[in-house]
């Protein structure tokens, strides 16, 4: 059994040296515990705050210690009930080829209904995160038009496919390289435009002329202050993430605009989509059915190999990603 050990915390970007491949006994089941050999394992924006040590909605990694997230892989030992081996298990410790699970923490899924990684994208967390905080948090309404930040990327290609799925009028995505442009203009974005081509602000105007009604934020800083200028009166953002500074060791300098909020009468509402579990089995429902009707699509990332789960991580907050990165174990 191989896992990825925390070896040191990273100051500003991670490097490959913040991590270690340790390897271990393969477990065996206690009381009310499972064995399962992933398949699939989740790298996330939000692991990159859990490497520091401040207290957050989620605890620290801890160092010398394996990390943990979102995994996916059969059950090959059970001293659990309602478990056998062979089931598809959805769990939560990821960055290693066997993780020991107590059954609370497991979750059946059906692998007849998708292909089993769409339950760590599409069909997953991050997928619930697009369709929770579109719908939910910032409760688009048919004919609004959309921007979303971050859009080329697992729940920003969801949240502009459920707008346009929801009747958006018009649904605009930024993205960091042209190819990427590209696939959200395939993936029936009305307009998007890569941010590296100039400012946030002029290019987001371009592209949605009669201003923004809801804005799904995954960046922050430029991102949002944009969004802030561009938003009609009675506008909402959804606050989903701020990627654009997990890195950084200074605050950022934007949004510099913020007092627009009160002239316009913006709601920016921040959310966590653990908060929105209760949508999961209508979420389930109607992306499923969309994707058996070919209606929605969605891209993975897929880097083979524990060994190179650090990679994807790292190669995740440059940017390397189409839809969801994942590591096939
Ligand atoms: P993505 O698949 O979108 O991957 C991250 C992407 O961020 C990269 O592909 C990269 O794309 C982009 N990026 C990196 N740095 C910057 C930057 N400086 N400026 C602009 N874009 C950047 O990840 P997820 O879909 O998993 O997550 C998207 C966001 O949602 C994150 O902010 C994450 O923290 C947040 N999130 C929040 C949840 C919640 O409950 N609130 C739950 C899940 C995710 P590009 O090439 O376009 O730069």
């Amino acid at each position: 059994n191989r896992e990825i050990h925390l070896a040191s915390r990273p100051q500003g970007w991670p490097t490959a040296d913040n991590f270690r491949l340790v390897s271990t006994e393969v477990p065996t089941p206690g009381p009310g515990q499972i064995v399962v050999r992933n398949q699939y394992m989740s790298v996330d924006p939000y692991m990159r705050g859990r490497m520091n040590d401040v207290k957050s909605y989620v605890p620290p990694f801890q160092l010398d210690a394996p990390l943990d997230g979102g995994a996916l892989g059969e059950v090959v030992a059970s001293e659990a009930e309602g478990f056998t081996p062979g089931d598809t298990v959805l769990h939560g410790l990821g960055w290693r080829e066997y993780a020991l699970v107590d059954a609370k923490g497991a979750r059946k899924v059906d692998p007849s209904l998708a292909p089993v990684s769409a339950y760590l994208s599409v069909l997953g967390m991050t997928g619930l995160t697009a369709y929770a905080g579109l719908l939910d948090v910032a409760a688009m309404k048919p004919g609004e038009t959309v921007f979303v930040s971050g859009a080329a990327g697992a729940v920003g290609s969801m949240v502009g496919q459920i707008a346009k799925l929801r009747g958006a009028a018009r649904v605009v995505g930024s993205a960091g390289s042209a190819a990427k442009v590209e696939r959200l203009k395939a993936l029936g974005f009305d307009a998007a435009f890569d941010y590296h081509d100039g400012p946030v602000y002029e290019q987001l105007k371009a592209a949605a002329p009669d201003g923004v009604d809801v804005y799904f934020d995954n960046v922050g800083g430029e991102h949002l202050e944009a969004a802030i200028g561009a938003m009609n009166p009675h506008g909402r953002a959804a606050i989903c993430g701020m990627i654009a500074q997990y890195n950084s060791t200074e605050p950022p300098a934007a949004p510099r605009n913020l007092a627009l909020v009160i002239g316009k009468r913006l709601t920016l509402r921040g959310f966590l989509v653990g908060d929105h579990g209760h949508l999961r089995d209508q979420f389930v429902q109607e992306m499923a059915g969309w994707l058996r009707d070919g209606k929605l699509s969605y891209d993975e990332t897929v880097v083979d190999g524990i060994e190179k789960a650090p990679e994807a991580f790292l190669g995740l907050l440059r940017g390397e990603n189409l839809g969801k990165m994942l590591v096939r174990v």
